[in-house]
């Protein structure tokens, strides 16, 4: 996982830089590829300062959705499970963030069958990490993403 080193990408400074590997709940997982803030059509993980995780998915770059979320938590909203977290447990602050992509979704695929694969492999990291609530910072399943 990289910075894409990008001026002004306010994402850079989240992502788990030149780690080759993360662990959570005593195991390793190593990323499979060379992923930065620019990669898109991604399952992405955000990692708070007590060690919750957040399994999510986007198909722009990690730099637009992650974005979204820093702006959540910046502005206290609790409508969504990660800035109620944030709101609750850590005053609003992003310091001990951090963010990486899981998985990236080749364009080898159509981009419905990429879409539907993107929505498969976020089931499959929600659960492979543990990531529901109370064990994670996901609250619920779209239930349309199962099939
Ligand atoms: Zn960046
Ligand atoms: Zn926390």
């Amino acid at each position: 996982m990289y910075r894409c080193n990008k001026a002004l990408c306010k994402t850079c400074q989240f992502v788990k830089h030149g780690q080759k590997n993360f662990t959570t709940k005593g195991k390793t997982y190593s990323f499979k590829e060379f992923y930065n803030c620019s990669t898109d059509h991604v399952i992405y993980c955000i990692s708070c300062p007590c060690g919750l995780l957040y399994v999510g998915r986007t198909i722009r770059p990690l730099r637009a959705r992650f974005g979204e979320h820093r702006r959540l938590i910046e502005d206290g909203k609790d409508k969504h499970s990660v800035p109620r977290h944030f709101l609750e447990y850590h005053q609003k602050s992003t310091d001990g963030l951090q963010v990486w992509v899981l998985e990236s979704i080749h364009n080898n695929l159509s981009e419905s069958d990429r879409f539907k694969k993107l929505c498969s492999q976020e089931t499959y990291w929600i659960f492979t990490l543990d990531t529901l609530s109370p064990g994670g910072l996901n609250e619920e399943l779209d239930i349309n993403t199962i099939l």
